[in-house]
């Protein structure tokens, strides 16, 4: 390779940079004014009882409805929300929007079962956790056992003293607490137990490969068993098939989510399940 050659790729790595620098301080920006005009709305996905098919519960996932560009995906926005300290602003909006909304279906008689919102891990290092959840609920009025707070395995590998109080709190409340990701991160099972938890989520990227890959299976198979074994439920994400959910079933998990039952909705289609909950 000459150094003509390399002098340009060179050139060309500075101007892809720089394309990408531009494009992610425009970005930013734009999240930032759309936070302010209140442009973030929120869908909703089932989770449901894998042996019925029943609907328990949903997942609030963040949308970013953009004026111009039209509805914006997490994986978009997340990241840079991330990056530029936006994260808790926008964590804090998609917790009052959902509870607002599941508690406006309870009022009109539909028991939707608990709203499981995702919290990144600044939010749990700024230490207004409670704080916000207490504000969420006392606004909208939705009781606290019909909340679940989604926290990835791996921000919850970071967590002190501090935060694990709040958690402890938020449980003690009634809230529940779900591990995310489960199975992408690093915990040890003194860990799992230390924690109030009460949910593990296995990961998208081990259901993918069930019931072919033996990695995958033996995978789930032991996060089944250890959740078990710690009086933890499990809920299997992003399950599309029903080779997947006649194996999840066969290997004792209880519940599931996936484009299987339905995708993310701004209004899920409640008469297209019968609703099993308590909330
Ligand atoms: P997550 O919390 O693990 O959410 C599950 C993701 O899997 C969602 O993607 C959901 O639409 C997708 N999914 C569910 N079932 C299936 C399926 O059968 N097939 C496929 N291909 N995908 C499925 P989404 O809505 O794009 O969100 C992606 C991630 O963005 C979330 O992963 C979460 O980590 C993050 N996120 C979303 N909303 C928020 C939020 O309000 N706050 C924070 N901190 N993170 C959020
Ligand atoms: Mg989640
Ligand atoms: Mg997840
Ligand atoms: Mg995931």
């Amino acid at each position: 390779r000459s150094k003509r050659d390399g002098g340009q790729q060179h050139c060309f790595y500075n101007e892809e940079m720089a394309r990408l620098a531009l494009s992610r301080i425009r970005l930013e920006a734009d999240l930032r004014r759309g936070l302010n005009q209140d442009e973030l709305t929120v869908y909703f996905q089932p989770k449901v009882d894998l042996v019925t098919g029943a609907l328990v519960s949903l997942e609030a996932l963040a949308r970013w409805c953009h004026p111009r560009k039209g509805m914006i995906a997490p994986a978009e926005f997340i990241p840079v929300a991330e990056a530029c300290h936006l994260i808790a602003e926008l964590g804090e909006q998609v917790l009052r929007k959902a509870c607002h909304q599941v508690q406006r279906w309870r009022l009109e008689g539909i028991y939707c079962g608990r709203v499981a919102v995702n919290v990144a891990a600044a939010q749990l290092r700024h230490n207004r956790l409670c704080a916000s959840v207490a504000a969420a609920l006392q606004e909208s009025g939705l009781p606290p056992g019909c909340l679940c707070l989604e926290i990835t395995e791996t921000s919850l590998m970071q967590i002190d003293h501090q935060v694990l109080q709040e958690l402890q709190t938020l449980r003690g409340w009634g809230v529940t607490l779900a591990i995310d990701d489960f199975g992408t991160g690093y915990s040890s099972l003194a860990y799992l137990k230390r924690l109030p938890i009460t949910t593990l989520k296995l990961d998208k990227s081990f259901v993918d490969d069930l019931p072919s890959d033996d990695n995958s299976v033996a995978i789930t198979r032991a996060v089944i068993g250890m959740a078990r074994a710690l009086g933890l439920r499990v809920v299997a994400e992003g399950v599309e098939n029903a080779a997947q959910r006649d194996f999840l079933l066969e290997a004792g998990a209880t519940q599931a989510q996936g484009y299987l039952w339905a995708r993310p909705a701004p209004r899920p289609d409640f008469a297209a399940f019968a609703i099993h909950c308590r909330c």
